[in-house]
């Protein structure tokens, strides 16, 4: 997702925090879900939804009951209640407790065989479905899961390591449109001012993108680009700007296309939206902020990073939100890629420049942090400097370190690798290795594991004969080893020299062929660092 909404710092604090993160074992995990099928009734006349949940599982052990996330419900009457549940289509007991579904059997379920339970649920969501009014005071629904909040309005094993296809057939007043993920497999008036509209999605996609949308919206046909219909879903109000905003998605994507892959999804549709993000990423099935639409094309970068998305993050996911930069960083970086391409080099470092300074700002904020955060528990809080510039920054000294060629070589096999499933740093690193041949560990453990970047304490002194002698000492607490570009100017002269970094203190000696009058470091921005230069005499 992005999270460019202006105050969106303020949205934060009045929405229910987070849900912690829970005990569900990802790597031994006992229930993998295959399928989910939610039939779901909305109304005009209240905001409380009756769900039917048809979810086949598989299990990889021996078990006698199965637990979902569902949100119950709370005192003040948001929240879930479940009615039913059925296994196999025999009904069977069931209890809510902390917020999950505990669906007990009396038989045993047995270790490698599928089976499927059938929820019947009702209650208002307290989040997770937004149903609220737009801009133009009109009611709308919109669900906004990320990073853990389908289990909200569905029932869900609600993680993303465990990915699956998902239908919905949803029942809403016959005057909305219906938006969800996959290709519409029918739309039928049912009489009584009712229609039924049931998408069906066949890539298996984590939970925190299975979403719907349901308001008046005008729908424009885009174009198409690598046979992906491309299909603009805006407020009326606003429909020839948002037409024309949007339609830039059809020329975004030929550059993920050509440079990644094949597009994971059937279809793309690009939907204004009340998400409390700038985007999310939804797959197949991005939602926009509802003020995205401004006729000028003002939001190219956020739209090119929610499709980058649609490869990393949704059919690539991260097997858990501790490794988001493997979504954030990828989009960010890769809409940095897109800007470069169409606009210049110079684009590019502007961009680098900027996302630089968000990551200085960020750990004198939070100094301790890495970008692979194992121990943050309120996953909100990994929307932050780390998972979005420092992940680019990340991705952008790979790309000078292994060159333009194996970069995109690791990207493509790296994503073909791990297409439809989840992936780790781990897995990444690996990719690039075997893209480049190098061994990849200290570079990527420097600076995804250890807190911090680079603090340079950088001096020189003019010498006798044209000679430079030049300080760099690294003031941060972990020592960091990479190359550092100093720039030699004077003289009406310039002259680049790439020099290791890897002690507290680097003392270089150089020789020029001009009388040098000043330093520029990093002078094609390249290095993830802060520095201060002196002249000694
Ligand atoms: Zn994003």
């Amino acid at each position: 997702m992005n999270l460019i909404q202006r105050g969106i710092a303020l949205i934060f604090c009045l929405l229910p925090v987070s849900v912690p993160a829970q005990s569900y074992n990802y790597n031994d995990p006992l229930l993998d879900v295959q399928h989910y099928r939610f039939e779901l009734q909305l109304t005009d006349t209240s905001n409380l939804i009756r769900g039917t949940a048809f979810i086949d599982i598989r299990l990889n052990r021996d078990a006698k009951e199965l637990t979902l996330d569902l949100i119950d419900m709370k005192s003040d009457g948001k929240g879930m209640k479940v009615e039913a549940v059925a296994l196999n289509g025999t009904e069977t007991g069931f209890q809510q407790k902390a917020d999950r579904i505990i669906c007990t059997t009396n038989q045993l379920l047995k270790s490698n065989t599928t089976c499927q339970l059938m929820i019947r649920y009702q209650g208002v969501p307290a989040d997770g479905l937004i149903i609220s009014t737009n801009k133009y005071n009109k009611r709308t629904f919109f669900a906004d899961n990320w990073p853990n909040r389908a289990r909200h309005w569905l029932p869900v094993n609600d993680h993303p390591s465990d990915k699956a296809t998902v239908e919905f057939v949803v029942t809403a007043p016959d005057h909305y449109q219906v938006i969800s993920n996959g290709i519409q497999t029918e739309e039928t008036n049912i009489g009584n001012g009712y229609t039924i509209t049931h998408y069906k999605e066949n890539v298996a996609i984590p939970t925190k993108v299975m979403v719907i949308g349901v308001a008046g919206f005008a729908v424009g046909y885009a174009g198409s680009s690598g046979c992906v219909e491309v299909s603009s879903w805006v407020f009326p109000e606003e429909k020839e700007k948002g037409f024309y905003d949007y339609a830039q998605a059809v020329d975004i994507l030929p550059f993920y296309i050509s440079n990644v892959a094949k597009y994971p999804f059937n279809k793309l549709a690009n939907v204004q939206s009340k998400t409390i993000f700038g985007g999310m990423e939804n797959a197949g099935c991005i939602f926009y902020h509802e003020n995205s639409v401004n006729g000028q094309r003002k939001e190219e970068a956020l739209i090119s990073h929610e499709i980058a998305h649609q490869w990393f993050g949704n059919s690539v996911t991260e097997k858990h939100w501790s490794h988001l930069w493997l979504s954030e960083g990828f989009a960010t970086y890769l809409t940095n890629c897109y800007l470069e391409q169409k606009y210049g080099t110079d684009t590019l470092h502007k961009l680098l420049k900027d996302q630089r300074n968000t990551v200085s700002r960020y750990s004198l904020k939070e100094p301790g942090r890495p970008v692979v955060d194992s121990l943050e528990q309120q996953y909100m809080n990994l929307l932050n400097a780390n998972s979005y510039q420092k992940g680019a920054w990340f991705l952008h000294m790979l790309r000078r370190k292994i060159g333009d060629a194996d970069f995109w070589k690791s990207l493509a096999g790296y994503y073909a690798s791990f297409e439809g499933k989840n992936a780790t740093t781990q897995d990444f690193r690996r990719s690039c290795e075997n893209a480049s041949g190098l061994n990849l560990e200290a570079f990527f453990n420097q600076w995804l594991y250890l807190p911090g970047q680079p603090e340079l304490e950088i001096s020189y002194q003019l010498q006798k004969g044209n000679e430079v002698a030049v300080v760099v000492k690294q003031a941060q607490k972990e020592l960091f080893d990479f190359p550092l570009e100093i720039e030699f100017i004077g003289d009406g002269s310039r002259i680049r020299k790439t020099f290791i970094i890897r002690e507290r203190e680097e003392k270089i000696q150089v020789r020029l062929q001009f009388r040098m009058s000043g330093i520029q470091v990093d002078p094609d921005t390249n290095v993830l660092a802060t520095w201060k230069v002196k002249s000694v005499k």
